[in-house]
């Protein structure tokens, strides 16, 4: 889950290099619902697999796997998927126990209140990834759709 919020460079650089309507359209399009939209997983005609947005990536994808959060009592634990607490249940705990003792890494909760300095409301306003980035691509193209055309 993450904010429209960070993903609001990329929309902007997607709409600067003319090229968001067309990420746009191709999120709609895409029929699966399990990966971000962004994340080419198969390398075709030679093309590097992994984010293809990856210097304008989300603060969760800069965060993941490096940052830990804090329960209901304080208590420091990674910050890990699903996926992961079930592929490598030693490995999480083994970390969630040097976090009891001492914090590594930065702290996402930290990070997403500099958010709601910027917009109160949508910084604590959590959405699935893709959803997060189509917010952010209609805002961007709503805004300068209204303020006027500033292309590169
Ligand atoms: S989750 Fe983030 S890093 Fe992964 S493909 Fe999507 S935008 Fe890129």
């Amino acid at each position: 889950m993450a904010t429209s919020l960070e993903f609001y460079p990329l929309a902007e650089n997607l709409y600067k290099t003319g090229q968001a309507e067309q990420v746009l359209e191709m999120i709609h399009n895409s029929e699966n619902r399990t990966s971000c939209p962004l994340l080419n997983s198969v390398s075709i005609g030679g093309s590097r697999i992994g984010c293809t947005q990856y210097e304008k990536r989300g603060m969760i994808c800069r965060l993941f796997t490096y940052n830990y959060t804090t329960d209901k009592h304080g208590l420091r634990k990674i910050s890990a998927c699903k996926a992961m607490k079930l592929a490598q249940p030693d490995e999480i705990r083994k970390t969630n126990e040097i976090l009891k003792e001492k914090p590594i890494g930065p702290r996402a909760s930290g990070y997403y209140s500099q958010l709601q300095t910027i917009d109160f409301i949508e910084g604590q306003n959590l959405y699935p990834i893709r959803d997060a980035i189509i917010m952010a691509i209609e805002n961007v193209l709503t805004y300068y759709h209204y303020k006027g055309d500033e292309k590169e």
